[in-house]
């Protein structure tokens, strides 16, 4: 059986742990290999390491950091094929999708290589008689990630290159779902020069993750996961005096006007639903067209389309499916749960995806497209993540309907409006309490140089991930303010300027 190590000190770890965790083929459902879970000794010795390595790297130039995240980057679009059949291979996505995830990855680098230009801070000349002041945006220290399954190459780099780009050193935590990635790109960055010691993979689990959020060394801890665990990251790792943005679960609508181009909706929603399995932190579960006609309308080419999607494993020899297993037979069991309080609930079960007839589906964790109507917000299926291939209808009788609706939910990760109104578009875009909003597109992840994050319960802390959030959160500004009186000149000759 393979053994998945850490990655400490530029090298994948030979030691024995005591604990380990399964690690699932989600298409086939056979342990393909087990990951070392670090103990509480083992994950300070990462912090440990890292720490040492932090003042070569801090005060390494920005220019030469940067110059390591563009070979970074060649060798990353250069393993992209290879990264995507890990991370297909754990994970269980289709490899287009998993194609897809490191692209929007390596965007994050691609933003990381400028951020010389973005550290360069501020300065002001003569604030009072003789008397400069400028700012510093200068490194933390020991920089900590944790990361959910969903995303194994993706959300890492959505975290560690702004932070080494900012000259922090780095402790990654990957789910131990699917660690393969994260190893992976470990020994990339130490191929494209990175110093041993500068970034460090741990893998583990709440014994790991509580090293980290509470040593001292670690300055800072970014979070991306299930909300109850980025609640109690937030709290931990603020009550121990480190910075946090901890970025949590999702429900996200999709509002169709009456006005809206049907068929362009409904194919947006395809993907934004069923996509990756509804294992997107941004995919849309909710459908709430506007009106009973537009209801009636997109019920009907919905089910159209749910009858031509392909499920099957993410790695085939061919054209690619629409959508994957699950992660695990313990996830796919839980959505079948939810389909069910679905029905007992109430809602009208459109399109059931337990009972999808999968080709070469064996013991994989599979489920197929699901659909409702007539949920409510009552229903658990409309209140709590679901995280799988199941879209609801909910309608609204109008536009203030509609916007009520998602304002009322606990969560505020992301949400889209299809419409041809430009005035709709508008005050939907000022009155929804969402984090990021699309309007007719209905996945709005912000590009790499501008920052991704939820309001409400999607995310906790003040500060966004990557773009110019992720410079703030990875460096800590000093002002200077320095007074040399002109006297001071005289005084020490060797000071002045040599004469050419
Ligand atoms: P999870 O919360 O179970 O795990 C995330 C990380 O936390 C993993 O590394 C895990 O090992 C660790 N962890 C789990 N339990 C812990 C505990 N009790 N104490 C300390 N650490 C613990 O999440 P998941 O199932 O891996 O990922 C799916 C969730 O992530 C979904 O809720 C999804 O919405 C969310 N997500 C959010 C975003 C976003 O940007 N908001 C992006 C991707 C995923």
């Amino acid at each position: 059986m393979k053994t998945l190590p850490h990655y400490l000190n530029g090298q994948l770890t030979s030691d024995i742990s005591e604990r380990y965790a399964p690690v699932y083929n989600p298409a086939t459902g056979e342990q393909s290999a087990q990951v070392m879970l670090a103990s509480a000794d083992e994950t300070r010795e990462a912090v440990r390491i890292a720490d040492e390595a932090f003042i070569g790297w801090a005060k390494t130039s920005p220019l030469k950091r940067a110059r390591i995240l563009f070979k970074f980057k060649a060798l990353v679009e250069e393993h992209a094929d290879e990264l995507a059949r890990l991370i297909s291979s754990e994970h269980g996505k289709v490899f287009s999708d998993a194609k897809g995830e490191v692209t929007r990855g390596l965007e994050v680098v691609e933003f990381a290589c400028g951020i010389p230009h973005l550290q360069k801070g501020e300065h002001s000349m003569n604030v009072g008689t003789g008397v400069d002041s400028y700012s510093m945006m200068q490194p933390l220290g020991v920089c900590a990630g944790i990361s959910p399954f969903n995303f194994p190459a993706m959300v890492p780099m959505w975290m560690f290159p702004i932070a080494l780009a900012c000259g922090n050193t780095f402790v990654m935590k990957p789910s131990e779902k699917d660690p393969s990635t994260p190893l992976r790109l470990a020994e990339l960055l130490s191929e494209a020069g990175l110093p041993a010691g500068v970034f460090n993979v741990v893998n583990g689990d709440k014994e790991a993750v509580d090293v980290l959020l509470t040593d001292e060394r670690v300055q800072a801890v970014s979070f991306v996961g299930s909300t109850p665990i980025a609640e109690y990251i937030y709290a931990t790792a603020s009550a121990h005096g480190k910075r946090v943005q901890a970025l949590g679960g999702a429900k996200n609508h999709m509002v169709i006007m009456p006005d809206a181009d049907l068929d362009q909706a409904v194919s947006a929603l395809m993907g934004a639903a069923y996509g990756s399995a509804g294992e997107r932190c941004m995919a849309i579960s909710v459908a709430v067209p506007v009106g009973e006609n537009t209801a009636n309308r997109l019920r009907e080419k919905l089910v159209a389309e749910l009858a031509n999607l392909t499920v099957g494993p993410g790695l085939v020899d061919g054209p690619d499916n629409d959508m994957g297993p699950l992660i695990t037979g313990e996830h796919r069991d839980k959505v079948a749960g939810y389909i069910q309080a679905g029905v007992d609930e109430g809602a009208e079960l459109v399109v059931d995806g337990r009972q999808a007839a999968i080709e070469g589906a064996g013991e994989g964790y599979f489920i197929g497209g699901t659909l409702f109507d007539h949920v409510t917000p009552a229903m658990r299926i409309h209140s709590e993540e679901i995280f799988g291939p199941v879209l609801s209808i909910a309608r609204a009788a109008s536009f203030d309907d509609a916007v009520t609706m998602i304002n009322s939910h606990e969560y505020g990760n992301g949400t889209a409006i299809f419409t041809r109104d430009g005035d709709a578009a508008r005050q939907f875009c000022e009155q929804i309490q969402v984090g990021m909003v699309g309007v007719n597109v209905p996945i709005p992840v912000p590009m790499a140089f501008h920052s991704f994050g939820g309001w409400k319960r999607s995310l906790f802390g003040p500060l966004h991930m990557h773009g110019p959030d992720g410079v703030r959160f990875n460096t800590r500004m000093k002002t200077i303010t320095q007074r040399w009186p002109d006297g001071i000149r005289e005084e020490s000759n060797h000071f002045s300027m040599p004469t050419m």
